[in-house]
C-alpha cells in the first residue's frame, strides 16, 4: 500500500529553516543543502516538533549508519540525538535574537607564543554551563587576518546583541584521547552576569570585610537582591605574597617588602573596579567582629599587614 505523503508546504518550510538559523540543527553549517527530517519517522507527521533541519550529511548518517561506523569518534546519529539538537538548536538561535541575549560568543586561541595555530569561537550560554556550539578556525586552512572578520559575520548570523569575549591567553594544545581537538575555555557563569547585565552598576554590590587582628579580609559580590554573592575571594598575607584564594583559583601574586598595603589596596581596587565594575557608591568596606562589624569610610588595612 503506497501512502500518500502529506507534503510540508513552503511557508512552513521557511519558518523551520528560520527557527534553525539556516542550520543543519546537528553539526550547525549552513553553506550546505538542508533536509527536513521526520523524527518519528512518520512523514505524515508535519508538526514543527517532529520535523528536524538536517544537512545532506547529518541526515545520511542517521538513514545509513552502517556506512559511518568505521569512522574514528563515530557516534551514532539517533532520533533521540536528533532530537535533543533541535530543541537545543531551536532555543539558541530564538535566545540569540533577543536584545539581551543569555549567550556569549568566546574567543580562544590554541598554539603556542610563536605560532598560533587555531582560533576557536565557541557559543557558549550564560545562564547554564553548556557551549551550545564551536568552530574552529585554522591557520593552515585560512589566512589570519581573515579570521576576524569570520568571526564577527558568524555572530552576526545570529543576532546583533551577542557579546564577544577573547581569552588573549594562548592555550596549549591538550589532546584528551577521548575527544578530538583541545578543550575551550568559556566565561564562567557568575562573571558572565556581570558581562550580560545592562544594568549591573546599578545592581551589584560589593562588601569588603577586613580583618582586624590578621593580615586577612574577604570581599563578597552581590547581584540584585539575591542573599548569596556571586563571587567571593579571600585574600591574606602568606610569607612574601598575597595569597587569594575563590572558588576557581587559587593563586600567589609576590609583593614588594615595603609598603605591601599600598600593594593591597591597588590589588583589592583592580578585582573591585577593574574585573567586576562595581559602582563606588555600592560599597561597604567593614572591620571590626563578624558579627557586629564597624562601617568605614574607605580602605584601610591595620599594620600587622607590613609585619615581616
Ligand atoms: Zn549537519
Ligand atoms: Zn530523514
Amino acid at each position: 500500500m503506497n501512502k500518500k505523503r502529506k507534503p510540508i508546504n513552503s511557508i512552513q518550510r521557511n519558518k523551520l529553516l528560520d527557527k534553525n538559523g539556516y542550520s543543519c540543527c546537528v553539526c550547525k553549517a549552513t553553506n550546505i543543502g538542508l533536509h527536513l527530517h521526520h523524527i518519528d519517522g512518520n512523514p505524515d507527521n508535519n508538526d514543527d516538533s517532529n520535523i528536524a533541519v538536517l544537512c545532506v550529511k547529518e541526515h545520511d548518517k542517521h538513514h545509513r549508519p552502517s556506512q559511518y561506523r568505521d569512522n574514528l569518534n563515530h557516534i551514532e546519529l539517533t532520533s533521540e540525538r536528533i532530537k535533543q539538537n533541535k530543541d537545543s538548536w531551536e532555543n539558541f538561535v530564538l535566545e540569540s535574537k533577543k536584545p539581551q541575549p543569555q549567550i556569549l560568543a568566546v574567543v580562544n586561541a590554541f598554539g603556542t607564543s610563536e605560532n598560533v595555530t587555531t582560533i576557536r569561537l565557541i557559543f557558549q550560554w550564560t545562564n547554564i554551563e553548556k557551549i551550545e556550539f564551536q568552530k574552529d578556525f585554522h591557520h593552515v586552512d585560512i589566512p589570519f587576518k581573515e579570521i576576524p572578520d569570520l568571526i564577527l559575520s558568524e555572530i552576526q548570523r545570529f543576532g546583533e546583541n551577542i557579546q564577544l569575549i577573547i581569552f588573549d591567553q594562548i592555550e596549549t594544545i591538550e589532546h584528551c584521547k577521548n575527544r578530538h581537538g583541545a578543550l575551550s575555555r568559556i566565561v564562567n557563569l557568575n562573571y558572565a552576569t556581570r558581562i550580560i547585565s545592562p544594568d549591573w552598576q546599578n545592581k551589584a554590590r560589593c562588601n569588603i570585610f577586613i580583618n582586624p587582628i590578621r593580615p586577612s579580609l574577604a570581599i563578597c559580590i552581590f547581584f540584585e537582591s539575591e542573599k548569596d554573592p556571586i563571587y567571593s575571594v579571600s585574600i591574606h598575607k602568606c610569607g612574601n605574597d598575597f595569597h587569594i584564594h575563590d572558588e576557581l583559583n587559587d593563586i600567589k601574586v609576590p609583593f614588594l617588602l615595603n609598603k605591601i598595603r599600598t600593594q593591597l589596596t591597588n590589588l583589592v581596587n583592580s578585582i573591585i573596579f577593574e574585573e567586576w565594575n562595581i559602582n563606588p557608591l555600592n560599597i561597604l568596606i567593614a572591620t571590626g567582629k563578624h558579627d557586629n562589624p564597624t562601617i568605614i569610610d574607605k580602605l584601610y588595612f591595620p599594620k600587622i599587614w607590613e609585619a615581616h
